[in-house]
């Protein structure tokens, strides 16, 4: 079958943006709302889905809680952006073309790659065939069908990280018929000042988690979990958050990527192979003062705003500045009722305060709801969403010669 291509009008400089999640729609809508006037933009915008998949709030959907219906589409009327539902299955960075499942494809002059991670299931034997995860909205709706139906047993969230204490916090909570076991190498909220770490701790116990650390998972099996120690835990449900891992297709295409697949870029947010590709939020590996940014959400918009802002500078005949930014918090949910917020140095080490109780409930929500009415006030002033810490002497990256 032959491909479809498709063209923009002669003049139009086009910029294609791969992923509307977090990174992606920031950049999105920054751009458009940007270059509007200039009329000689064209943006368009291809994601999986047309609704906005809230990855902070995955573990909701894995309990069965209703989502606010948030559509792309109509978040970026008006903007002058295009959005194109499909699946990227490659890029050719030489041609400059992307090419979508239905066998499209879509030249670009500017590419954004925010196309995101994913659960590292490839790690561990049997975790990719018998574990569940929390890539996409619809692998937390098949975890929320399974356990609705168990009503009652074992399930094992593999992985004591930040994904898996908010994830084992949430199913027991919800699930107080279920058994819920955390597992993994480090303390539930390893990274956390002790307080907080404490606090932790106590609230997955009122919740009623079993929680074993230095546990190492070898394998995962239809109905039960094997450890390296030889032992070996029965489950009805296995939630995999160790670890996570990006698309192929940047590594594909011949871009520079990390050891883990990340596009690697320049201050400006270019691939350093491929300047015209800007990368953005998990899928980019992106150098600070303090080491390679890791995947959040309070970062991630930020990437997606300045690589709107290079192109722009860029498209307008301007240098495009560093990027920088410092970390601030660390909001984890404990359920429903409980959270702990840690405040974290630019470095993201922990600051000594944290809140916990009915503020950080109020104050983890107040961020997780956020990033939607934060684009539709971008599409009106743009300079709205060009406000995050630069994180100071932390943040600047020192020339090696
Ligand atoms: C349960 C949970 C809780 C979290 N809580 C927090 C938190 O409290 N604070 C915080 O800062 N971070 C949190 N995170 C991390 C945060 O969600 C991610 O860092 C953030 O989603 C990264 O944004 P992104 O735009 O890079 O990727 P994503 O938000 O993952 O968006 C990527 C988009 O690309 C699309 N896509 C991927 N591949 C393709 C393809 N081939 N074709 C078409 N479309 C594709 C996806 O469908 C998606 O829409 C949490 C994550 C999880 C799982």
């Amino acid at each position: 079958m032959s491909a479809r291509q498709e063209t923009g009008t002669a003049t139009a400089h086009r910029v294609v943006i791969l992923g509307a999640g977090y990174a992606g729609m920031a950049a999105a809508v920054q751009l458009a709302a940007r270059t509007r006037r200039h009329g000689n933009v064209r943006v368009t915008v291809v994601n999986a889905r047309e609704r906005f998949t809230e990855r902070m709030r995955l573990h909701m959907t894995a309990t069965g809680q209703p989502l606010a219906e948030l559509s792309i589409p109509r978040l970026l009327e008006g903007t002058g952006a295009r959005f194109v539902r499909g699946w990227v299955t490659a890029v050719d960075a030489d041609a400059r073309t992307v090419r979508i499942d239905d066998d499209r494809v879509l030249p670009y002059d500017t590419l954004v790659y925010g196309l995101g991670g994913v659960a590292d299931t490839s790690a561990v034997p049997g975790a990719e065939d018998h574990a569940y995860t929390l890539s996409g909205a619809q692998d937390a709706e098949l975890l929320a069908d399974r356990l609705e139906r168990l009503g009652g047993g074992t399930v094992v969230v593999a992985g004591s990280g930040l994904t898996g204490v908010e994830s084992a916090a949430e199913i027991a909570e919800r699930h107080p018929e279920l058994n819920v076991v955390l597992l993994g190498r480090r303390e539930p909220g390893a990274d956390m000042n002790p307080r907080a770490r404490a606090y932790v701790r106590a609230a997955l116990g009122r919740l009623g988690v079993q929680v074993r650390t230095g546990v190492e998972v070898a394998k995962v099996l239809p109905d039960a979990v094997e450890l390296a120690d030889g032992g070996s835990i029965a489950a009805d449900a296995v939630l995999w958050t160790s670890g996570t891992r990006v698309s192929p297709l940047a590594a594909a295409a011949g871009l520079a990527v990390d050891e883990r697949g990340r596009v690697v870029t320049d201050a400006a947010l270019r691939s350093v192979s491929h300047p015209e590709v800007y990368a953005v939020g998990d899928a980019a590996a992106i150098r600070q003062g303090y080491g390679v940014m890791h995947g959040t959400c309070q970062g991630g918009m930020p990437t997606g705003v300045h690589a709107a802002l290079s192109i722009d500078r860029v498209l307008r005949g301007r240098q495009p500045k560093p990027f920088r930014f410092g970390y601030y918090h660390t909001p984890v949910s404990l359920g429903r009722n409980d959270a702990v917020v840690q405040f974290t140095r630019p470095d993201d080490s922990p600051r000594r305060i944290c809140l916990t109780g009915r503020t950080a409930v109020r104050y983890k929500e107040t961020v997780t709801a956020s990033p939607w009415p934060t684009y539709g006030r971008m599409k009106k002033m743009p300079a709205s969403g060009a406000f995050w810490p630069r994180g100071g002497r932390f943040t600047r990256v020192r020339e090696t010669r």
